[in-house]
């Protein structure tokens, strides 16, 4: 592995991109023979294997200059090195389309995965340059992150220059680089968000299979299985968005499945498909009633090769993306709409944690010693099929106190509407106490409810964002990212459960 990775550093840094003359790659994952007008495909040597932030800024403002009517170029903020953190809005400013539906596209959000940039320059050059794509524009509002981690893919680490992972940070919200994704996102309020990545085919496990293994797909789609997000969103995001673009990928000779990590139970390597973590994006955005997508392309450890033709699978699935959200505008806005409805309605209990069904799943590899395809099945925690464990009454409203600097810019960042207390009062609340097993049970008492107390009225659009972090026991909660603790010698949290009612008397 090792002296793989070397090799391919050495290539590169002679080579540019590597023409492809290996049996595997020819076989498995062939380059478009087509020309791309991305930097980085077009054969400059001082380039590594992928385009530099500055270069892709100079190729998105050339051609800016070339449609002044289809792209406006913005920042949403700073990286920590003093990065713009490029926005690219793409959309026929002269369309008479008043109620353009928004999509947001983010890139590299991970810097050791930097195709994924590259994949969204091309998308970009593709939309404003080829006439075919000007109806899209006509009717979508199009928000491109190309490169939100610029930072992390310059000295091609994934995280940000201290340390923190993006795609891990969507509630914690301690790097810069996530609070501007965030109010970014919360601004532009997307229908629709698109999150692209790459994954390491050459995973650890794997390779205690057999060290000829490596995974053999071209893309794997990660979407939620969080039973908190409403389930008309979770239906569209799987049967209108992920299955269709399955088959436009397979259709398009990729090599697609669920996206899947690995875990262990003792010496069998177990698969788990899916998620339902709201510190990353896929679950996060689809919990503020947002179609959320997150794409996992073939590619870190791959170097130089097969860039282009990562950059036309990530090219494919945004385009697939774009035309069914264009093709079901208005079911998708009155999806959406029902959604806010029902959060506001507080329709749904609280499912504060969950487990997923065990299945037998297939998983295909390439075995680069044979130059053949091998399906092995796999126990697998499939984490869209989950069964609740906690579950909760939806309360009318939250109230914290005392509320921390940290936890009120968490609770905002992510979209919530907090309110002050007018009339403070005594009032018969619901108190979290944690038992012996560790759990938290709730207990009714009488409390002073003071004038800096924060209230959160749960019966809010992002009502389903404000459980996931406010029930400790969610393993993204704020009392589970450590920014609130429970009192010393009573065990209790800090938060609070009252009723509609008794919130209109504060
Ligand atoms: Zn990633």
């Amino acid at each position: 592995m090792k002296r793989f990775i070397t090799l391919n550093i050495i290539l590169c840094l002679f080579s540019g991109l590597q023409a492809q003359d290996s049996v595997f790659y020819k076989k498995f994952f062939p380059d478009p023979s087509y020309s791309m007008p991305v930097p980085i495909t077009t054969g400059n040597k001082s380039f590594n294997y992928f385009t530099k932030y500055k270069d892709a800024v100079q190729f998105i403002k050339e051609l800016a200059g070339k449609h002044p009517q289809l792209i406006k170029i913005g920042s949403i903020g700073e990286t920590q090195r003093g990065r713009d953190q490029v926005s690219v809005l793409i959309t026929n400013q002269n369309s008479p389309e008043k109620e353009k539906l928004r999509v947001a596209i983010l890139g590299s959000i991970h810097g050791n995965e930097p195709i994924s940039t590259d994949g969204l320059l091309f998308l970009i050059h593709q939309l404003t340059e080829d006439a075919g794509y000007a109806q899209l524009l006509d009717q979508l509002e199009i928000m491109v992150l190309p490169d939100i981690n610029a930072d992390g893919r310059e000295a091609e680490k994934r995280t940000t220059s201290n340390g923190i992972d993006l795609n891990r940070d969507l509630t914690s919200l301690n790097a810069p680089e996530s609070r501007n994704i965030k109010m970014a996102i919360n601004r532009f309020d997307p229908q629709v968000v698109l999150d692209f990545h790459e994954f390491n085919p050459h995973r650890s496990d794997f390779k205690e299979l057999s060290d000829c293994y490596s995974i053999g797909y071209d893309v794997m789609f990660l979407y939620t299985g969080n039973l908190n997000v409403d389930p008309s969103i979770r239906k569209m995001i799987a049967e209108d968005f992920i299955a269709p673009t399955k088959t436009y990928l397979t259709q398009n000779h990729r090599e697609v499945s669920d996206y899947a990590t690995t875990r262990r139970d003792g010496k069998e390597i177990l698969l788990n498909m899916g998620g339902t973590a709201s510190r990353s994006s896929a679950t996060n955005y689809a919990l503020q009633n947002r179609i959320s997508l997150l794409m996992e392309i073939r590619g870190v450890t791959e170097g130089n090769q097969s860039v282009k033709r990562r950059i036309e699978t990530s090219f494919l699935c945004a385009t697939s993306y774009l035309r069914i959200a264009d093709s079901l505008r208005s079911q998708i806005k009155s999806t959406i709409d029902a959604a806010n409805k029902s959060s506001v309605n507080g329709d749904r209990n609280i499912v504060v944690t969950s487990e997923p069904a065990m299945k037998q799943m297939p998983f295909l590899f390439v075995d680069e010693c044979t130059n053949e395809h091998k399906t092995i099945e796999f126990r697998t925690y499939y984490n869209m099929d989950q069964t609740p464990v906690i579950t909760r009454d939806r309360p009318g409203a939250y109230l914290i106190f005392p509320c921390s600097k940290k936890v009120k810019d968490v609770l905002t960042t992510s979209g919530l509407v907090l309110k002050e207390v007018n009339n403070p009062q005594e009032m018969t609340v619901q108190v979290y106490k944690k038992n012996d097993a560790g759990s938290f049970e709730l207990e009714t008492k009488k409390i002073n409810i003071p004038k800096d107390a924060v209230i959160i009225d749960a019966l809010q659009p992002m009502g389903n964002t404000l459980s996931d972090l406010i029930e400790p026991e969610g393993s993204n909660s704020i009392y589970m990212n450590g920014q609130i603790k429970t009192e010393a010698k009573k065990g209790t949290l800090p938060v609070y459960r009252i009723s509609h009612e008794q919130l209109s008397k504060l």
